[in-house]
């Protein structure tokens, strides 16, 4: 008997019938004598259709009062899954119960909208276990210390699945989703793209942080940490297909190197529409200056990604870095209302319509001229390369967002992705 996390995505629980076939498919899994704790996102679009209500009542506030409705309004959804699933779960005959985050509880910090889980008590959970019945826990939601409802981020669901597993020392944590694992790239937007059997942790952890939603980036950092094996697999099979077929298909995260295969120099890519790129331009070049731009953006909890400072002419520069979309005119105006009377910079420009796009593997370790072939490749697609990004088993380059597709499939077919792996 081993103890198993199954966490199920929006679309796999899009629909009543959909929620059934969930079902199924635990009570499968529940049968074959396994202690199920079950983990579902809210049915599809819902949290969109929440948060779009309260964007209607109040289109430019970013308050902390209002990040507090935001979170009691979007946990809504996963409390509906829950209960729904519960349901078929007892029409299917098994024994089962359903708790939101605070009910567990799933201890967190108080950023709303991006909480980090502190904490799960697991108590009440194991009890139930004990007795026989399945437990449907709610996704992307905790509560903090003063028993606010708090949520995780989008797609948090993930790390909540994550976070269980590795609060009960499960013996493992399927993540069902709506493709059947992790692939080379996103299926929808490069067809060609082809699934892996299996994953580094540290692959998966940069293809996840530079855009790939595939998982939450903070569920494969959950896994990292406290060793929780992981596969993605989906959940549009049949729900009867055989037990331990399915316990072997989709693609594992792997945590130890196999030194005896033969590792492709790139093993996906990634992309990322959701920064925006602002420029400082003509600032003037000297020590402490770097600090007195970015400062002020970090204490107006801004976060920066890719940063470029241009060689100066006549002791001046131009100063460029990357942003999320949300925080885009929050930045602008900051650097033209503080930072570039501070600075004496020029003028301030901005470009929302850019997109980041990166080569990911850990066999770029070991090989040269992986980034110089990704801009050889970039270039005969006539592609200009905005800002580049690098580090040991990544290299990301920021571009236009018209040519995000081109790019993608370019260097799709550059690094042989499409072909079948050795
Ligand atoms: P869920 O609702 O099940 O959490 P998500 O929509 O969050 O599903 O994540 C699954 C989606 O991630 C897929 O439908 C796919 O379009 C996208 N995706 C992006 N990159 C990849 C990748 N490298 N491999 C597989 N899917 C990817
Ligand atoms: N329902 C949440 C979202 O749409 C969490 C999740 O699906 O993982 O982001
Ligand atoms: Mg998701």
């Amino acid at each position: 008997m081993a103890l198993i996390v199954h966490k199920y995505g929006g679309t796999s629980m899009g629909s009543t019938d959909r929620i059934r076939n969930v079902a199924k498919r635990v009570a499968k899994w529940a049968r074959a004598g396994h202690q199920m704790v079950v983990v579902p996102s809210a049915m599809s679009g819902e949290t969109n259709r929440l948060l779009g209500l309260a964007k209607e009542l109040s289109p430019a506030s970013s308050s902390p009062a209002l990040m507090r409705e935001l979170d009691m309004i979007a946990a809504t959804g996963e409390q509906v899954s829950v209960g729904l699933l519960a349901i078929a779960l007892q029409a299917e005959g098994l024994e089962s119960v359903s708790y939101t985050g605070w009910q567990v509880p799933v201890a967190t910090d108080s950023s709303y909208t991006k909480a980090r889980i502190e904490s799960i008590d697991d108590k009440r959970v194991r009890a139930d276990l004990a007795a026989g019945k399945v437990v449907v826990i709610t996704g992307f939601q905790g509560i903090d210390e003063h028993n606010n409802i708090t949520t995780l981020g989008r797609g948090g669901s993930d790390t909540s699945a994550v976070a269980i597993a590795a609060a009960m020392k499960a013996d493992e944590c399927l993540i069902y989703t709506d493709v059947d694992g992790v692939y080379t790239t996103d299926p929808r937007v490069v067809p060609e793209a082809r699934r892996l059997k299996s994953i580094s942790f540290e692959e998966m952890l940069e293809m996840a942080s530079l855009g790939s939603k595939v998982l939450q980036i903070r569920s494969v950092e959950f896994a990292g940490k406290y060793r929780v094996p992981l596969r993605v697999l989906s959940s549009f099979t049949a729900w009867d297909i055989d037990i331990n077929e399915e316990a072997k298909s989709g693609t594992l995260i792997t945590f130890e190197e196999d030194e005896n295969m033969e590792q492709a120099v790139v093993s996906g890519i990634a992309f990322n529409r959701d920064e925006a790129k602002v420029t400082l331009l003509g600032v003037p070049d000297k020590p402490g200056i770097a600090f007195q731009i970015l400062g002020p953006v970090a204490e107006a909890n801004i976060d920066i990604d890719v940063i470029i400072q241009n060689v100066s002419h006549d002791g001046k520069t131009d100063f460029s870095f990357t942003v999320h979309r949300n925080d885009y005119q929050r930045t602008l105006e900051l650097l033209e209302k503080t930072v570039a009377p501070a600075t004496g910079a020029a003028k301030v420009m901005g470009d929302p319509r850019i997109c980041k796009v990166s080569i990911v593997g850990i066999g770029m370790r070991s090989h040269v001229g992986v980034a110089s072939k990704m801009f050889r490749s970039l270039s005969e697609e006539g592609i200009n390369i905005q800002m580049i990004s690098t580090s040991e088993i990544k290299t990301s380059v920021v571009i236009d967002e018209k040519y995000m597709e081109l790019a993608v499939r370019a260097l799709h077919r550059a690094f042989d992705l499409d072909q079948p792996a050795t």
